[in-house]
């Protein structure tokens, strides 16, 4: 801004920025009286940012998908008592477009259709779907095993894995999760996937492994399984 405060230093704007961000900046009305700076999200009337406004942007942009969930059970979703981290997660989750070597490649037009490319990176037995790391990894496989519930994810392989999220939304309908342990179940849930996905992050983006022990071993530990445990005997 100029000494005054009330005008644009345009020459040091097109010094500083790309043409097309000069022009953003210069259409910025200046206000009146010289105010704090703060933060605005322009998708909220009161601009305030949340994991629900950035839900409803995003959907608007979609409207070539098929939702995959009811609106109510969107709703649920969003009143899940877990970090909106992790309902973030449930959300790309449900929509298939965590990018996994299987879905990078579809929508590279399978321009790396080399099978090694494609193959999981924690097991190497199979391609790398959301499927096959949900369902079929041995890693998640161990995760649930070693669960307190003592799972055998792989019951579940004929649903999709935008049904199994539906299911953890509700786990004691669904899943005959007692009540007691449906917010531990789900926050279980959220831990998994996204210790899962880290893990496998790890080893893509770093050449980083991690043991399926103690990768179950981690899920049990964030999930607060200690908490619950105390909390149950009460
Ligand atoms: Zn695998």
């Amino acid at each position: 801004m100029l000494p005054d405060g009330r005008l644009w230093d345009e020459a040091k704007i097109r010094r500083l920025f790309t043409p097309e961000n000069q022009c953003c900046s210069v259409t910025i009305r200046l206000p009146a009286e010289e105010q704090p700076d703060n933060f605005f999200w322009p998708n909220d009337p009161k601009g305030e940012f949340s994991v629900k406004s950035v839900y409803r942007l995003l959907v608007a942009n979609r409207t070539t998908e098929v939702n995959p969930m009811q609106h109510v059970r969107w709703k649920d979703l969003w009143r899940l008592k877990v970090h909106d981290r992790f309902k973030m997660l449930f959300w790309k989750v449900m929509w298939g477009i965590l990018p996994t070597k299987c879905k990078v490649a579809e929508h590279m037009g399978n321009r790396m259709n080399v099978e090694g490319d494609l193959l999981c990176p924690l097991c190497g037995a199979e391609p790398e779907t959301l499927h096959h790391l949900v369902f079929l990894c041995p890693y998640s496989r161990a995760i649930w095993c070693k669960s307190p519930w003592q799972l055998d994810i792989t019951v579940f392989r004929h649903d999709s894995v935008s049904e199994w999220v539906q299911k953890v939304i509700h786990p004691h309908q669904e899943l005959a999760i007692p009540m007691v342990d449906q917010h531990f179940f789900q926050l279980y849930v959220a831990n998994a996937l996204d210790l899962l996905w880290a893990c496998r992050n790890n080893v893509v983006h770093e050449g980083r492994q991690c043991s399926m022990s103690d990768l179950a071993a981690k899920v049990r530990r964030l999930s607060g399984e200690h908490d619950w445990a105390a909390w149950r005997k009460r």
